[in-house]
């Protein structure tokens, strides 16, 4: 494999590493404040990088994006990347995400285990650190409980040209803070009675430095911590903490949380002073968001198209999931791949679903089976063929690799050929099958067209031809006609049924959530029909058994309802870009 693109996220690492910022650090194999990392072994030079996805739906090719780059990171500078479920918003999660995530990361060929450390955590597992440091910070004069509502302190907050003004409560003795917090987590206030908050700067310029919220009030119930808790970390306060808690040297996220960077700082800053972190702390950089073309990767409007049924479930192949990608037949080389070619910077930009394709592409073309297939089938009829004979015809396994041998399959009187491959009356240029026309039948025989018969609706239900016994492909004779048109056929007798799912794009808008359209408006009305179609003799549709069907793209036979004896396979992507 080539070696890494540089990026500035490498510039940085190997900087750090070669200033030894991380000389000091210490890791007690697990997460914890100060008192447990102390007795941890030095884990100097060792990066720490970790993909926090929130268990509140499945993954998405953007969150593909950052698993490559923060596990990719940690793999090519001999460091580790955890996976961290960032838990800390009970409404919306669930086991399921979590489960799917796990399975997800690991489908993408990385892993969070080393042989001494399994580096699996969930941020619901700190709840009790937290809690303490924010006990910390009351104690210091950095945190005090709010009784201003949310629409008091909305209005007190300030604009970006105005300061914000100081809460009442904002000076309160330590003790009386403390008393509440405590009462906050007994549950003895409502939602939205009480917050606490930092003390920071009410007239900052950095809205986010005006006495943000470390705790709200939630009554609800956990995935994981049931009804242990009921005030829960905001984000913005969680984050840092199970960084500095996992011992994370660079922690990645993506643009929008540019300007959190100093509260990251501040918070991780006052906790070390305290003594409740160790040095050194971790430091938050951030990159550009992957924006793909004609999908939308919200998680809010991606479990809206589930929940509504405008798709048949998160891993609907039409989806920019993850789980829908490999239903749809991406592999994770094609999406590591993919996101190698994207690269990192700080630039937004969109890029057209078209590179994502072609990813997949090549890496498919010098892999993939080949296979005959007829997705519209129409009968051809070799009437000088013998009725009830047959023999084998021979074909590259994969024309890029002859060490890959040939496979076989039978010719016989009675074909079935793509419908598109006959016209009675041809039209200009037209090479393929039609009246007086001859025509090589791929790895066959040459044939030449001799009518064609019809239903009393006019519909062509059967093309009649004669094959020149002396042109078999491979055999002396192959070249002494020339032809100018090649089909792809399968013998009728012997071909396996299937049932073929042709996927197009869910949006028919490049930019189906810009501004603010409504997406679902964008939905295309014909983004999947099926059709029972015709594969080679012998193909066995195994779920995620994969090929290209020659002439007509990449296919994989389907991860849930697949089987060899009904087979169901979905159309990857056509062999040529189709969405300029
Ligand atoms: P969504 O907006 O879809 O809900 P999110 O960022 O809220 O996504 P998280 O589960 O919190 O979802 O994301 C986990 C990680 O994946 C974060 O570090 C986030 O920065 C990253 N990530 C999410 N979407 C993208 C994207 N489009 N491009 C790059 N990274 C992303
Ligand atoms: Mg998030
Ligand atoms: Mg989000």
């Amino acid at each position: 494999s080539t070696p890494p693109v540089s990026n500035f996220l490498r510039t940085i690492i190997d900087q750090d590493l070669a200033n030894g910022t991380y000389a000091q650090k210490r890791w007690a194999g697990k997460p914890g404040p100060a008192s447990v990392q102390a007795h941890g072994a030095v884990d100097a030079a060792r990066i720490r990088t970790r993909f926090p996805p929130e268990p509140n739906g499945y993954l998405h090719i953007g969150h593909a994006k950052s698993i490559c780059l923060n596990f990719g990171l940690a793999r090519d500078y001999g460091g580790v990347c955890h996976l961290r479920f960032d838990d800390t918003n009970p409404e919306k999660e669930e086991d399921e995400y979590v489960k799917a995530i796990i399975e997800t990361v690991r489908w993408l060929g990385f892993s969070w285990e080393t042989p001494e450390e399994d580096n699996l955590y969930f941020a619901s597992d700190y709840f009790g650190y937290m809690y303490e440091f924010a006990q910390a910070l009351i104690r210091s004069g950095d945190a005090y409980v709010d009784e201003q509502n949310a629409e008091q302190m909305r209005a007190t907050r300030g604009t970006l040209t105005e300061k914000g003004t100081n809460s009442p409560w904002r000076d309160r003795p330590a003790a009386e803070s403390l008393a509440l917090l405590e009462e906050m987590r007994a549950g003895k206030h409502p939602d939205g009675s009480l917050v606490l908050r930092a003390k920071i700067d009410m007239g900052s310029p950095n809205m986010n430095m005006r006495d943000p919220a470390l705790y709200r009030i939630r009554h609800a119930e956990h995935h994981r911590t049931g009804n242990a808790w009921c005030i829960y970390p905001m984000y913005t306060w969680a984050h840092p903490v199970e960084d500095a808690l996992e011992g994370i040297t660079h922690s990645l996220c993506t643009l929008e949380f540019e300007d959190q960077r100093p509260f990251y700082d501040w918070i991780l800053n006052k906790l070390a002073e305290l003594g409740q972190l160790s040095r050194p702390l971790p430091h938050q950089y951030e990159f550009s968001r992957l924006n793909l073309s004609y999908v939308v990767t919200s998680k809010r409007k991606l479990l809206e198209l589930v929940r509504e049924g405008h798709v048949a479930g998160w891993d609907d192949p039409r989806l920019p999931t993850l789980a829908g990608l490999r239903r749809r037949g991406y592999t994770p080389a094609a999406i590591r791949l993919f996101c190698e070619r994207l690269g990192v910077s700080k630039a937004d930009s969109r890029i057209d679903y078209s590179v994502l394709e072609q990813a997949l592409r090549d890496t498919l073309d010098p892999v993939a089976e080949r296979r005959v297939a007829v997705l519209d089938p129409l009968k051809l009829v070799i009437t000088n063929y013998p009725e009830g004979q047959s023999e084998l015809c021979h074909a590259p396994a994969n024309p890029h690799q002859p060490e890959a041998g040939t496979r076989e399959f039978p010719f016989a009187r009675e074909l079935w050929i793509e419908r598109d491959d006959f016209q009675e009356v041809p039209a200009k240029k037209y090479f393929r099958l039609f009246p007086g026309n001859t025509v090589r039948l791929k790895y066959g025989y040459i044939v030449t067209c001799t009518g064609c018969v019809k239903d009393e609706n006019g519909r062509i239900t059967e093309v009649h031809a004669e094959y020149l016994p002396e042109t078999k492909s491979g055999t002396p004779g192959a070249d002494s006609v020339k032809v100018k048109g090649t089909i792809t056929w399968v013998s009728a007798a012997h071909a396996v049924p299937a049932e073929i799912r042709l996927y197009d794009r869910l949006f028919s808008d490049p930019h189906p959530d810009a501004g603010d359209k409504n997406f679902l408006e964008a939905l295309n009305p014909n983004s999947y029909h099926a059709v029972q179609g015709w594969l080679e003799p012998g193909t066995q549709a195994d779920p995620e058994a994969s090929w290209q069907f020659e002439r007509l793209g990449y296919f994989v036979a389907d991860l849930i309802d697949s089987t060899r004896d009904k087979p169901v396979v979905n159309r990857t992507v056509t062999l040529k870009d189709a969405w300029i």
